[in-house]
Parts: C-alpha cells; sequence; structure tokens
C-alpha cells in the first residue's frame, strides 16, 4: 500500500488510541488491517466474520470520524473479511534496532503452503453432539484416509450448520500431514466463474488441468449447480476425472442430491456412491458447548447463566448462535455494564424473532384461529365463503403473513388459496384493524397465544 495512505491509517489509529480505553483499543481496534485506499473509499480487513459484524455494529461510526479528524475528508468504510490475517494486533510498534538484529540472525521458516482455508476450521474447533457426529466421523475418516474411506462424501444441512467448517476441517487435517498433497477447496460459485472466465480467455485446458489434478476436491455449496446444465456438463467430467484418479471428493449441499430441482440424474447418481452424511439442529447441550468453545477461543468472559439463555433461545442456526454471543460480549466490553435479562432480550431482540418466526407454523396459527372463532381447521380451509369464516379466514391468513416467515404463495396454498388472495387478505386486515380497536386487541391475544403455543411445544422437545 501507498506510504501516505499507511500513513493515514496509522494517525487515524493513533486519533482512536488517545479517545478509547486501551483494552478496548487492543481487543478490537489493532486487530485490523487497512487493505486498500481508492478515492474516497478504505477496505480495511479482519480475521474473523466475529469482528467484522461487531465492528460494523459499533465502531464504524467512530473510525469514519477519527480518519476525518486526521485527513479532514470523509470515507466510504468497507469491512471485510481474511481469514488468514492473524488476529495479532495489525498496528505495529517501531521496529527496534535489536529486533531488526535478531530478524536477520533467524530468517523466518519457509513460508506455509498458502491456500484459502480458514485456519480456524478444524475438527480440534468443532463441537460434536449427536446432531453432527456421524457427519464428524465420516470427514475424519475421510482426512485419514483421502479416497480410501469414502468417496465421494456428500455432506448435506440447513444454513449455518457447520458444513463449511466440517468440509475445511477436512481439508486442514489433510495438509497437517507429511505428505500433504494438493488440496483444492472451492465453492460452487467460484468454480462457475472461473470456469466462465476460462472460456472467455481461451483457457479452458488450463482451468481443467487446474481442478482435475487435485488430491482432494472440496467443493463447497454444490445446491448452485441446480439448474445450470452447462456447468454441471463440466463438472461432471471434473468428478470423473478424479474418482477416476482414485482421489478424493468432498460436497456439501443444502439438501440430499435427489432432492435437488434441476440436477442432472447422473449427477445424483455420482453424489451418492460414496457416503452422504447430514448435519441436522443441534440439541440445547450441544450448543452450550458450541457457545463455551468459542468464549474460549476469542478470550471472552460470559455468565454461564447468559451462555445458558443464548442457547435455549437460538437453536436453528450456529452461527446466528456465534453472532448474539457476540453481541453480547462486545456489548458487556464496551459499557462494562452487567447484562442483565431485560438487557439481553433487548440486545438479540431481532434474532429471537427470527427464531420465534421459523418456530411458528401456519398450521399453528389456523388452529388458533380456527378455536378462538369456535370453527374447525377444515372449515378455513375449505371452499365456503359465508362471512362468518371468511372472516376468521382472513385473519388467519395475516397472522400467517406477520408471524412466520412464509411468502404469499406458500400461505396460499396452505389455506387452499392462491397467492393473491391471500394478499388481499392482508390488506383487509390491516385496514379494518386500524380503525377497530376490538380487531386490534383480538389479534393480540391471537398472537399471544399463538406464540405460547410454540413455547410449549418446543419445551417439550428439549
Ligand atoms: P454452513 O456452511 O453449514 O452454512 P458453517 O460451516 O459456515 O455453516 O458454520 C457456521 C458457523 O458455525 C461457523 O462459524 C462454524 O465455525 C460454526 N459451527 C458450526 N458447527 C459447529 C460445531 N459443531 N462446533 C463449533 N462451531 C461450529
Ligand atoms: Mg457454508
Amino acid at each position: 500500500m501507498h506510504q501516505q495512505h499507511k500513513q493515514l491509517w496509522n494517525d487515524a489509529c493513533g486519533h482512536l488510541k488517545e479517545t478509547l480505553p486501551n483494552d478496548i483499543f487492543n481487543k478490537w481496534i489493532a486487530v485490523i488491517q487497512c487493505k486498500e485506499i481508492s478515492g474516497d473509499r478504505i477496505i480495511l480487513v479482519v480475521g474473523n466474520d466475529f469482528y467484522q459484524s461487531w465492528l460494523e455494529e459499533h465502531y464504524l461510526p467512530l473510525i469514519k470520524n477519527a480518519l476525518a479528524v486526521v485527513s479532514g475528508r470523509t470515507f466510504e468504510l468497507e469491512l471485510t473479511v481474511d481469514y488468514n490475517l492473524s488476529s495479532e494486533p495489525a498496528v505495529q510498534e517501531p521496529e527496534s534496532a535489536r529486533d531488526r538484529v535478531r530478524s536477520i540472525l533467524n530468517p523466518k521458516r519457509a513460508p506455509e503452503v498458502k491456500t484459502n482455508l480458514n485456519k480456524n476450521y478444524t475438527f480440534d474447533s468443532f463441537v460434536v453432539g449427536p446432531s453432527n457426529q456421524f457427519a464428524h466421523a465420516a470427514s475424519m475418516a475421510s482426512a485419514q484416509s483421502p479416497s480410501r474411506a469414502y468417496n465421494p462424501l456428500f455432506i448435506y444441512g440447513g444454513v449455518g450448520l457447520g458444513k463449511t467448517h466440517l468440509m475445511q476441517a477436512i481439508g486442514n487435517f489433510i495438509l497437517s500431514k507429511k505428505e500433504r498433497g494438493k488440496i483444492c477447496y472451492t465453492t460452487s460459485e467460484a468454480f462457475l466463474n472461473e470456469y466462465i472466465e476460462a472460456l472467455q480467455t481461451n483457457s479452458l485446458a488450463k482451468f481443467r488441468k487446474k481442478f482435475r489434478t487435485v488430491d482432494a476436491l472440496l467443493i463447497d455449496d454444490i445446491h448452485f449447480l441446480a439448474k445450470k446444465e452447462r456447468l454441471q456438463e463440466e463438472f461432471f467430467h471434473t468428478f470423473n476425472a478424479i474418482f477416476e484418479n482414485h482421489k478424493q471428493i468432498v460436497m456439501t449441499s443444502d439438501r440430499p442430491a435427489g432432492e435437488l430441482d434441476g440436477l442432472a440424474p447422473r449427477l445424483v447418481s455420482r453424489f451418492e456412491w460414496g457416503l452422504v452424511v447430514e448435519l441436522e439442529n443441534p440439541d440445547v447441550e450441544t450448543r452450550v458447548a458450541i457457545l463455551r468453545k468459542k468464549c474460549e477461543q476469542l478470550d471472552l468472559s460470559i455468565d454461564p447463566d447468559i451462555v445458558f439463555y443464548i442457547a435455549e433461545r437460538i437453536s436453528s442456526n450456529i452461527r446466528r448462535l456465534e453472532g448474539a454471543l457476540i453481541r453480547v460480549a462486545s456489548y458487556a466490553s464496551l459499557t462494562g455494564q452487567k447484562v442483565d435479562h431485560a438487557k439481553l432480550e433487548y440486545l438479540l431482540r431481532d434474532t429471537l424473532d427470527q427464531e420465534k418466526k421459523l418456530a411458528i407454523s401456519i398450521e399453528s396459527v389456523q388452529k388458533t384461529v380456527a378455536d378462538h372463532y369456535d370453527l374447525r381447521v377444515g372449515d378455513l380451509l375449505g371452499p365456503k365463503r359465508p362471512k362468518n369464516i371468511a372472516w376468521p379466514r382472513q385473519v388467519a391468513m395475516y397472522l400467517s403473513r406477520t408471524m412466520t416467515d412464509q411468502s404469499f404463495p406458500v400461505i396460499g396454498s396452505a389455506f387452499s388459496r392462491n397467492h393473491a388472495t391471500v394478499v388481499h387478505a392482508c390488506k383487509a386486515v390491516e385496514k379494518e384493524k386500524s380503525r377497530d380497536i376490538t380487531l386490534r386487541q383480538t389479534l393480540s391475544l391471537l398472537q399471544q397465544r399463538i406464540g405460547q403455543q410454540t413455547q410449549n411445544a418446543d419445551k417439550s422437545i428439549l
């Protein structure tokens, strides 16, 4: 980077150092690296998602301000993540004469192989529980004897349940061995982009060589291939070449190959040749263990009560679970205040809201509304439309729309109607609501009941 730019960033850090408490500066600002300044845009880099989300939420305005103070200009900031960045503070003290002598006497060790793997995604940092032990064991076996244990290994599961983590753990494990082979980790999207570039630049041969001569191909988010025929064709040949060379293939997907719409049958069958494993939603004990591990890694000390509270409430996505932990930890570290339950609810309101929406089903809305109006659920779904049924039906549609994450078409089909009917129902209830206080009370009562029902259902699972 330009010397002048470096200076600008160092000056801004100097300013922040003066304005912030030391430990906060060291923990959150010193870990940032300035990657690029072009025009009025500054690209900053941190070593993991936690720093990114935390800084974005709490410190961007302050950093912007510091840059403005030292430069007299305003900048647009962009925070990016580079997993290979160490989390050591990036702002360095001036090198002392003694350090310089030392570094000349002890030249740095040979550089490690450069990969695009996240070094933190290892088997060590992966918490094993009933929801993932099979996937974990299969991944371990594949890492220990690539191409001999299970080939291909196909890992599937919902968003944020650890697919990328496990896949990269395999890569990191193979690389840590003495006779490490050539590993290629890529996402299906990056594979597509490289393919297109190869087509445009007439370098298909090079592209093919790159992917077909690896010892292990780790290809993430393979569901992305669905409905892309040309890409599937190319991947088909890549797959065959690697497989015939007796090299390892690992894939992840958000659902089983057979359920991917628009995936060629010959690919589906190949994807099922080896072992197919699923990552499920972790149970509450596993969630607590994951949070504890995260606290350890990030050196956070958080009340066990609070850890348990977060683990209990957030169950569908581990990334979200970690996000909640960071939010709470940063609040505590920023304000120095103790976090009580009311504060927790407030800090996590958006996340909790999303979780609740996930948990509430259209069926539970239908049931509660039918009960309230003394009807049967079948009445709500049937073809009749006398007023005493039509109105409750509209209310149920409205609540389905506002209390779940489902789309109009999905709600429509749950009521055996089309999506326009649901849109119309929502508008009608909205309108009525604005002028009818009794309706507002009824709606809030129904919302409460539906929420309670879902909570009770949750508890019976635990
Ligand atoms: P996916 O690829 O399935 O969307 P990721 O692998 O990106 O999910 O996982 C999301 C986050 O959750 C990552 O930070 C990952 O380290 C963490 N994570 C997932 N499962 C575990 C686990 N079993 N133990 C520890 N961390 C986990
Ligand atoms: Mg992923």
